[in-house]
């Protein structure tokens, strides 16, 4: 009995694990930035994240969720603060997504996102991983209002219409009037957009009862033309006011180009529905990206940072590095800027994409540039290359630009089948590409990888892999 009492206090003296109430308040030194950009530090050995710290910094932090496997809190004071704190240009910054390091200097944001690709690979430890050459991360010379889109979600707040973006890890609006990361005309273009619905009076989506009717407002512009789409997502195809609303936005707003609508019904956890119609002007916008044309369609995917997607694809040309004679497959085509971008420097290109616009998009924009060795099919990497392979195609060359999952396993076996001689992986999630990188370097080492920042201000990281057969 006695015995048990001093082991019983004992534990309670080393091990037993501290008990953390919500609301909690301790101080805590900052030791990195996590993955989506919070501050990680250290409470009694327990792992305690805090958005919008900074490494170095020492907060007193007030709990705000506490489980067994860790803590999150968020800032009651600064008591020492990182050198390389800055103010953000938006007041909202620290209460929405999309804005999780805009307190932190630039340089130091680049330096974070090639510090991710190197957390990444330590955790999954790929092949010879402690050796890849990780270079410096390519950013931008104004990292702001950089943004061709903005997808905001529209609510009544206070009997006012409001468009904006939800408060993290919640659905209460957060109404933007400003936006620093967006190019300006689409901030025009919503708030006067905003303005007439609410003039109108066209009733809002209420989540509670699903009531309303619009839901989302997407404002795309292509930088090369200057075009611009706007799109309403609406909860029921029906659109009351309409003639007035696109008259009004016809005279009020002439650079808006092209009007749709999407039709997504009630209640669902996707922002754009199967449903797409064409309310006025032209029913696509058209980009540019170096002397080509590219058309765009409501529902296609383009990178979101005009200025360095040149930059992205120069780094994918680069690590290509292409012969005339070499077969490529663009893999995860969106409309082809990829492969159209390199289809003068190698025999043939065929692509895949999985959104039927976009492939649509892709083979028109073959057309519209006189480019006649390039083709694009309908459906996912995974079906189509192989069969491709089966069909007797040959592939020299392979770029594959995945969505935040990263390939699927069936994808990668095929690759490890084909060996293409040339290989770069453009990834936009630092984790999937670790873990897809074990199975890959079986047969491919990587030569270097090429951090480029396409979201300052975002902890999203992009990188340009250059893989070489072995
Ligand atoms: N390379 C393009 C698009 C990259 S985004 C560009 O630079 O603009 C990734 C694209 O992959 C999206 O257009 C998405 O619709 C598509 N996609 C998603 N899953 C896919 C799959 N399993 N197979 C093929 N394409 C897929």
């Amino acid at each position: 009995m006695f015995k048990k009492q001093t082991n019983f206090n004992q534990h309670t003296s080393n091990n037993q694990p501290v008990e953390v109430n919500i609301g909690d308040r301790f101080p805590l030194t900052i030791k990195r930035l996590g993955i989506n950009g919070e501050g990680i530090g250290y409470y009694k050995r327990k792992i305690c994240f805090v958005p919008n710290a900074l490494p170095e910094e020492v907060v007193v932090v007030e709990v705000t969720e506490s489980n067994a496997h860790f803590l999150r809190g968020k800032i009651h004071s600064i008591r020492q603060a990182s050198e390389y704190r800055i103010k953000p240009r938006d007041s909202y910054a620290n209460n929405v997504g999309g804005f999780e390091l805009e307190h932190l200097e630039y340089s130091q944001q680049l330096k974070f996102k090639r510090d991710l690709i190197q957390q990444s690979l330590e955790k999954f430890q790929p092949r010879g991983f402690k050796h890849y050459q990780i270079k410096q991360t390519i950013g931008m010379d104004n990292p702001f209002e950089y943004r061709n889109k903005a997808q905001f979600q529209v609510r009544l707040l206070d009997g006012h219409v409001a468009a904006g973006l939800f408060k993290t890890g919640s659905h209460d609006l957060v109404d933007l009037p400003t936006c620093a990361v967006q190019i300006p005309v689409t901030m025009k273009v919503m708030r006067q957009v905003v303005k007439i619905i609410e003039a109108l009076a066209i009733p809002i989506y209420n989540e509670e009862d699903h009531s309303g009717i619009i839901k989302t407002l997407v404002v795309r512009v292509a930088q090369g033309t200057g075009e611009i789409q706007l799109t309403f997502i609406t909860n029921s195809p029906k659109l009351p006011h309409k003639r007035e609303l696109l008259e009004q936005i016809s005279t009020q707003l002439p650079e808006v180009t092209s009007i749709m609508q999407n039709i997504n019904k009630g209640e669902s956890p996707l922002v754009w529905g199967e449903q797409t119609v064409h309310l006025a002007g032209e029913e696509a916008i058209t980009e540019t990206i170096g002397d080509l044309k590219f058309r765009l369609s409501a529902r296609a995917f383009l990178q979101l940072n005009p200025t360095q997607t040149k930059v992205l694809y120069a780094e994918t040309a680069k690590a290509l590095d292409l012969n005339p004679t070499d077969n490529l497959v663009d893999a995860y085509a969106g409309i082809g800027t990829i492969g159209l971008t390199l289809a003068d420097q190698v025999d043939q290109v065929r692509g895949m994409e999985v959104i039927k616009d976009a492939v649509d998009d892709a083979n028109f924009n073959a057309k519209q540039n006189n480019i006649d060795n390039v083709s694009y099919e309908v459906g996912t990497a995974e079906e189509l290359l192989p069969k491709w392979l089966d069909d007797g195609f040959f592939i020299d060359a392979l770029v594959v630009d995945p969505p935040r999952a990263g390939l699927d396993q069936q994808l990668i076996e095929s690759i490890l089948n084909a060996r293409p001689e040339k290989f770069v992986y453009v990834s936009c999630n630092p984790s999937t590409l670790a873990r897809d990188l074990v199975t890959l370097t079986r047969d491919y080492k990587v030569e270097y990888m090429q951090p480029v920042d396409m979201m300052p201000q975002t902890p999203k990281c992009e990188v340009v892999v250059k893989l070489v057969r072995i």
